[in-house]
């Protein structure tokens, strides 16, 4: 994908309005890692088709991979950066304006999959507290795990908290275990703070 330091890319016309966009690579950069991880597995283009209504990364990928990179292409990641950096947005002329999309590719990962989480967190409470739940949607686990064969062993061996720990409700004195009953169809990890990588169930 061509970003702001491509001679040949113009400014981005929807709405009425005329858009041009400064610091994309984080954007480009996952956006080519997930493209790249859909074109290699089947799998992942299958659970994308299903989802790309919740998703407009998944839209935009879907729609690079049947019609290539074409205008149609920029428009829809142009209308995907107005809305992530749309507290970033400068007016330039009447119609016309500027958005600075620099951003931690990890945080950009989890605002672009806010609606794909890896995986659902679940705490439960002896003492009979609501449950409670929480969506990652980034896994942290170390590099060194990286090659392991099994993706549940993963989950089980390297990101479960299989120890009891004290329930965190006010008044509350009992332990609470947590484990994870839902899982997501995608799910992103990221190892030692580099770029998430992507797999499937
Ligand atoms: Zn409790």
């Amino acid at each position: 994908m061509k970003n702001e330091h491509s001679l040949s890319v113009q400014a981005v016309k929807f709405g009425g309005c005329e858009y041009s966009f400064s610091n994309t690579c984080d954007f480009d950069s996952v956006l080519t890692t997930v493209l790249v991880d859909t074109c290699d597995h089947p799998d992942v283009e299958r659970n994308m088709i299903s989802r790309k209504k919740d998703v407009p990364l998944f839209e935009l990928i879907l729609s690079i991979m049947q019609k290539g990179l074409r205008a149609h292409a920029y428009r829809q990641r142009a209308v995907i950066l107005k809305d992530l950096y749309r507290h970033s947005i400068k007016q330039t002329n009447a119609n016309s304006y500027k958005i600075d999309c620099r951003v931690n590719a990890c945080y950009l990962v989890t605002l672009l999959f806010t609606d794909a989480p890896s995986v659902e967190e679940v705490s439960i409470c002896e003492g009979g507290c609501p449950p409670r739940r929480k969506k990652l949607r980034i896994i942290g686990i170390q590099r060194k795990v990286l090659h392991d064969p099994s993706f549940e062993d993963l989950l089980t061996e390297h990101v479960a908290i299989t120890d009891k720990r004290k329930c965190c409700r006010k008044g509350c004195s009992s332990n609470e275990t947590t484990n994870f009953p839902n899982t997501g169809n995608f799910h992103k990890f990221s190892f030692d703070f580099i770029l998430p990588s992507l797999k499937t169930s």
